[in-house]
Formats: structure tokens, sequence, C-alpha cells
């Protein structure tokens, strides 16, 4: 369980701590480069800025090569909040952007925008937001991230996300410590611009709204105390806290326990536990980016070491190469061997593998030490003598660590929670083997951490990879029930059609019997009639019935005669000679016979050389006569002589069915 707020101010109101495990006390070396103000160097002719130099992602480069370029002109921008831009450190011109050698132990190549400085040193347009506490919260924090400022202090994590928690605060600690040897940058920095850095604790004070501030500064540094002590007094809340000097009480997980007994939990955060820490160099910047609108593109850097002949700090402009910083405060190589240049401090920093590497937002020391000062590596086998185990403030087992870090077993090595090692280098300062665990470390973390790429990449793959095949199988799910339906659809049309066939079938099997039941009715209802037997009937019905049947009888005889005359009418041609008029007798023949005569003559002589005569029955023809036209005439004539000798035999016959008819 925690301590309570009141419980904690009690405890500080009484002057008391508490402490962490382990820490070591090295010997301190600060008066090597504290004694002398900060100074301003000339500017270098080439600065090398990498694009990425915190915690997150890089933004997108803004600007091309042979570009010019004002002080403060921001080189990137992005829309991820997890991006900080960078800024040019003065004015000149790009020249280059391209890998180049990074600030990092390994000393891979970095991107990095290249620019020629044209030492004229001339800023771009700033916007201060000086009435910040009448502006929106979102507009502090957004002016702050615009201004590019990171953590200065350790890992560079992007302070405008520290400076936005989602949980309330109780403390806003301001880290002071500056615990590693050698290293003064902070501490000059509280001693000449304590305002500023009160400024900047304002605006955070703004932003957090936390409970109290704790301002705290190690025992070895009595004027950063006063200077600060002396800009924070009228504010009640603001409290400097002095901390004994022990390696490393700068560590974030560390300071909180000393000054709250507050223990953040294995991959917490402090404000998990309540605490908000922020750098005093952080602090400068946040006020130079509110109150100027300044970007943050330059830090103090300690030069320090006794290969260095003036040591000291320097306002560097972030980029500068560590060969300009060198070249400054003269470096003298007759005490190393071989050059050793270490960035950061004894215990942290690392060797560089080139005096190009340029001094990013992190970088606070610049150590040169000669062979004496700091020995060279000797590594020896470990003789479990659990020295680092003692001294180790993250109470992890360092030895253990080793061994799985150096074979290579990395699972085995987060089991004995490897990514909780602050890196502070106490185990490897005590290790009377010698052995650079802290190397070991890193590059177990690299290692671990590429394979956590890896094998996020290929579970996005896959992942990729699956969400492709379920579709595929969905769309072919779809393309399947489409062509079924279709199908079924076919199917039902087939059968629909079918039925619709065979019901026409039906219907017309059903007309043509009905057609035929109609006709036998009318054909066979006389025959009927006749064959009902004359003994039921009364003998006038029998005499009726004698003369229906032979009126019937005579009536189907003259239906017949009609019908034959029809018949052979409409065989018969009667074409009209040609050149004559020709007068046909309705006598003679019937209404139809004749109409069909007519029509006959009317097609046949409707040549484009006749001349058609029509007057009720008669019908003129007048053709130029020939001697073939005079033979075809005869042949009608003949005809009609015969048509009129045959109607003459039917009118006889005719005469003959009368006489017989019963009156
Ligand atoms: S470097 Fe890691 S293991 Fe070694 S003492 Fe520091 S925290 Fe512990
Ligand atoms: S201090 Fe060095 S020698 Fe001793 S146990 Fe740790 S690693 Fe081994």
């Amino acid at each position: 369980m925690q301590n309570s707020f009141e419980d904690i101010i009690e405890k500080l109101d009484n002057h008391e701590l508490w402490d962490f495990p382990g820490g070591v006390f090295p010997a301190e070396r600060k008066t090597l480069s504290n004694q002398t103000p900060i100074v301003r160097a000339a500017i270098p002719k080439h600065l090398y800025v990498t694009v990425k130099q915190h915690i997150g992602v890089e933004g997108q480069i803004i600007v091309d090569v042979g570009q010019k370029v004002l002080k403060g002109q921001a080189l990137t921008k992005s829309m991820n909040p997890f991006a900080v831009p960078i800024h040019a450190p003065t004015s000149g011109e790009i020249t280059a952007i391209h890998k180049h050698v990074s600030a990092h132990p390994s000393g891979l190549p970095e991107l990095t925008i290249e620019i020629s400085s044209d030492q004229e040193d001339k800023w771009t347009k700033l916007y201060p937001l000086i009435d910040y506490q009448n502006q929106p919260k979102i507009q502090v924090l957004t002016a702050i991230c615009d201004a590019g400022i990171s953590g200065m202090g350790g890992a560079g994590f992007p302070t405008h996300i520290k400076s936005s928690p989602k949980k309330d605060v109780d403390f806003l600690i301001i880290n002071g410590i500056e615990c590693e040897p050698y290293i003064t940058s902070d501490d000059r920095l509280m001693r000449e611009h304590a305002w500023q850095i009160r400024q900047g604790i304002d605006v955070l004070y703004h932003l957090l709204q936390p409970k109290h501030v704790l301002i705290a500064i190690e025992n070895n540094k009595p004027e950063a105390i006063e200077a600060l002590q002396v800009a924070c007094r009228e504010n009640a809340n603001y409290r400097v806290c002095i901390v004994p000097t022990k390696y490393p009480a700068g560590g974030e997980k560390q300071l909180i326990q000393v000054l709250t007994n507050r223990e953040v939990p294995a991959q917490g955060l402090p404000v998990d536990v309540g605490v908000i820490m922020h750098n005093v160099g952080t602090c400068f910047a946040i006020a130079d980016a509110v109150f100027s609108g300044k970007p943050l593109i330059e830090r103090v850097v300690t030069v320090t070491g006794e290969s260095i002949e003036n040591p000291g700090n320097m306002w560097t402009l972030i980029g500068s190469p560590v060969a300009h910083l060198l070249t400054h405060y003269e470096y003298k190589q007759t005490g190393q061997k071989r050059p050793n240049i270490i960035m950061g401090g004894p215990m942290m920093g690392f060797s560089v593998t080139s005096d190009l590497v340029p001094v990013v937002k992190t970088t606070n020391c610049i150590l040169v030490p000669t062979d004496n000062e700091i020995a060279d590596n000797n590594e020896q086998s470990c003789i479990r003598c659990s020295a680092c185990a003692d001294v180790c403030p993250a109470s992890l087992l360092p030895q253990q660590l080793f061994w799985h870090s150096k074979a290579k077993e990395l699972d085995k090595a987060q089991e004995y929670n490897l990514f909780d090692c602050i890196e502070c280098g106490a185990c490897a300062y005590v290790c009377p083997s010698e052995i650079p665990l802290v190397h070991y470390y890193r590059i177990a973390k690299s290692e671990i951490r590429l394979e956590q790429e890896d094998k996020q990449k290929s579970d996005k793959a896959r992942v990729r990879f699956e969400k492709r095949e379920a579709r595929l199988i969905a769309e072919q799910q779809i393309r399947d029930e489409k062509h079924r339906l279709a199908a079924e659809a076919r199917r039902h049309a087939m059968k629909s059609n079918g039925n619709t066939a065979k019901d026409k079938i039906a219907a017309a099997i059903a007309r043509a019997k009905a057609k035929k039941q109609s006709t036998n009715i009318v054909d066979e209802k006389p025959i009927e009639l006749a064959e009902v037997p004359l003994a039921n009937k009364s003998e006038q019905d029998a005499e009726a019935d004698a003369s229906t049947k032979v009126s019937s009888s005579n009536q189907r005889v003259q239906a017949a005669i009609a019908r034959a005359k029809a018949k052979k009418a409409a065989a018969e041609v009667i074409i009209a000679p040609i050149g004559m008029k020709v007068d046909l007798d309705a006598d003679d023949l019937t209404e139809n016979k004749c109409k069909t005569k007519q029509q006959n003559n009317v097609v046949l002589n409707s040549s484009p050389a006749a001349k058609v005569n029509s007057t009720e029955s008669n019908i003129a023809v007048e053709p130029t006569e020939t001697e073939e036209q005079q033979i075809d005439m005869k042949k009608h004539r003949i005809a009609a002589a015969v048509a009129k000798a045959k109607a003459k035999k039917i009118a006889k016959i005719e005469a003959t069915i009368k006489e017989n008819k019963p009156s």
C-alpha cells in the first residue's frame, strides 16, 4: 500500500526522505567542469540533425536538398501524437538528407538532415504564447509539441504526452539530481537559469494541476539548491528537496521512491502512483517555447575528462558533431593510446564510433578520459561474487541477466526482468571481473526488440493473409450462392414452362374434343330423332315425323347440291374473251358464281395494257386481238357453254326434287 499524500508531506516537512535499494558512491569528478559559466561556441560549419531523437515515431521530412532554411524552422512534421518535430539549429542550406552515424551505442547510421550553416544565424518568425494561462490547455500542449520538446534527462519521451495524463497527479517532481559522475550541465543550468526553470515549472503546474511540486536536487549542488529556493519561494506549493548523493538517485523510479516511498509497478508508469517527473532542462525548454516561441535547437552539454584542456559546459546546437566540441575545448590525445570519446557519463554513457556523431536532444555530456582515468575493459570470468546484485537499485539479479544475455537465452533473460534494468551501470561499476554487464544487457534488449518487431511484422502479415483468405472464401461463398440461386431459378422456370406447355397441349386437346363433340351433336341429332320408335307416337306424329324425315332428307340433298355448286363455281375459272364484251346472265349462274367470275376477270386482266370497265355485273375488256387470243376466246366460249349446260342440268334436278316434295 502506497503512502498517502498527507503522510508524504508530513515527512517532507520534517526534512526526512526514504531510500532505494542498492546504489553506489563513485568519485564525482564534477568540479572539473562546474567551475565556469556556460559558454557559447562558434556555429559549426556542418550540422547533422537526426530525424528521430525521441521515443515515438519520426515525423515526415518537409525540406529538400538545396533548400535554404532559417534558424528554428521546422524540418519535419507529423499528425501522429507520438511524433515530435526537429528544427534547423541555425540558418543555412540543406546539403544532404542521408543516413549518418548515430548517437547510439551501436553507432548504426540513421536518417539525418545535413545543414551547411551560413553563419548568419538568422531566426525564423517565432510565435510566443505569453498569456498561456488564458489559453486552452491544448493550445499550450500544442506549443510544447511544435517546439519539438522531449525529455532531456533520459529516454526522450515526448513532453506534451507526459504533460497530459488521464489520471490525477499528486506530485510533480522536477529532477535536478544529475547523479552520474563528471556531468554538470544541469547543475550549471540551475545555477544560471533558475528563474527560467521556474517559469517552465509554472507552465507544467498549469497543465497538470498537481497537489504539490517537489524540486529534487542532490546535496552536492549547494549553489543550484539556493538558486531554485530563491526562484520558487513565492509559491508555497513548490518545495526544493535536498536529496543525499548516491548513485543512481536520479533514476525515475529511484527518485520517486526516495521522495514519496511509492513504488512504480513493473511495466507501469509514474502516473500510476500519482507522480509526473520532468527534468530541469526540459522545464527550461518549455519556458523557451511558451514565452519566446523558440523550438528546442540547443542544449547545455558538459565537455569534460582529463583529455580535455579546459573542461566546462557549452550551449551546443543540436546536430553539432562531437569533433566541433572537442576542438572548442582543446582535446589532447596524449593521455590515450587510442581515441576514446564517451557520450554521456562513465556509468551510463557509451563510446562513440566516430567524432562526427552529432549531439542530440538527450546528450548531456561528452567525456574524454585518459587511459588512467577510466581503465579499458579487461573482462574476466564471472566469479559469482554477487556484488552486482547487492548494488542493483532495481533489485534484479545482474549475474543471471548476464549469463542469459551472453548465451542468447533471451526468454530466460526476460524472465529475470531484463527490461526493468535501468542500465545504470552500478553492477558493472562494482564487478571485480570488469565485465561490461550493461553492454550485454543492451545487446540482449536490442535483439529482443528486433525479435518483437519481426514478430509484430509477421503477425501483421499473418493477420493480413488470414483476412485475405477470409475475404476470398466469403467472395467465393457469395458467388456460389448466386450460382445456386440462378440455377434454382432456371430449374423453376423450366418446370413452369413445361407445365405451361403441358397445359397448352391439354387445353388444345380439350378444345379439339369439345369441337368434335359439338360437330357430332349437329350431325347426329336428326338421326337420333329418326331412330325414335314409331310405336310410341300417334299417327299424326308419325306422319309428321315422316314428313319431317323426307323434308330433312331433301334439305340435306339441297344442301349437298348447293355445296357442290359452290365448289364447282369456285373451281371454275371464267376468263372473259379478250376484246369482247361478255354479258353474264344472273339466271345462268348463282350469285357466288358471278362474284367469282368477276374477281377472276379482274385479277387476270389487270395488266397495265388492259383497260378494265366494270358496271354492275358486266365487265368490258378491250385488249389487242391476236390469233392466239382468238383461240383462247373460243376455248372460253366452249367452257361457258358447258357451264351453262351444267347449270341447266342442275336446274332440272332441282325441279324434279320440287315435284317430289310432299305437300
Ligand atoms: S545496470 Fe541494471 S542490473 Fe545493473 S545495477 Fe543497474 S539496474 Fe541493476
Ligand atoms: S559482480 Fe561480476 S563477478 Fe561478481 S557475480 Fe556479478 S558479474 Fe559475476
